[in-house]
């Protein structure tokens, strides 16, 4: 192991919360050098992703919202209030999605779901930071119109939200879907990060943009 690379993987911690039914991939990020951290996508589950940073010892600085579907962000405006936090994202896009967030947790019964605005809508090009470590924001629609992701250049790490998933893409069937749009954020976006980018995904098991480039039934050919 090389120096850089002790170094990159002291920047950062995480620790993924499966919340609500869906078991919806909610990650806490911090910056070690800081302990400076996010919560990405609290869809609901709050109780647990207080313990979560409790146990982790770090300091919350901010939330990060990668689409606005239920299980990503039912219990952002909880974590909000508890944390005394600002929200940022997702693209405006999604703003029908937040608009709605308590009549959807209801459908699939979540309760404690509240619409919200976030402080910060963020779209292409945008940059969002935790303590020392910066990521570059790319707007990713297809799963839904408003879907961001969020990139680490130096650590080579990505938060892809419902965009990608190991060996599969997302969903494109709910209202404001396109299954040839999320192909084309795919191709256009993930894919020329590099293939030795890691990522997690909203859903199960993390992978690399490699072994989906060479492996995921929906890129490949
Ligand atoms: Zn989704
Ligand atoms: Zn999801």
């Amino acid at each position: 192991m090389t120096n850089a690379d002790t170094q990159e993987q002291a920047a950062a911690g995480a620790v993924i919360i499966p919340v609500t039914p869906f078991q919806q991939n909610c990650l806490l990020l911090w910056c070690n050098a800081t302990r400076r951290a996010v919560v990405v996508d609290p869809g609901g589950d709050v109780p647990n992703i207080l313990d979560a940073i409790k146990q982790a010892n770090v300091t919350v600085d901010q939330i990060w919202i990668t689409h606005g579907h239920i299980d990503h962000v039912g219990g952002a405006a909880e974590l909000r209030d508890a944390l005394k936090v600002k929200i940022e994202g997702p693209h405006l896009d999604d703003k029908y999605l937040l608009d709605h967030v308590a009549e959807s947790g209801i459908q699939f019964g979540m309760t404690g779901g509240r619409n919200f605005t976030p402080d910060r809508w963020l779209s292409e090009g945008d940059r969002v930071s935790i303590g020392q470590l910066s990521f570059s924001v790319y707007h990713c629609p297809g799963h839904s119109p408003g879907s961001v992701v969020f990139f680490n250049d130096g650590m080579r790490f990505a938060i892809v939200g419902d965009v990608l998933f190991n060996g599969s893409v997302g969903r494109t069937d709910l209202p404001g879907g396109s299954h040839g749009a999320l192909i084309k954020s795919i191709k256009t976006k993930l894919l020329p990060l590099g293939d030795d980018v890691g990522f997690v995904c909203g859903h199960g098991p993390g992978s690399t943009i490699g072994h989906e480039r060479a492996t995921n039934p929906f890129l490949v050919g």
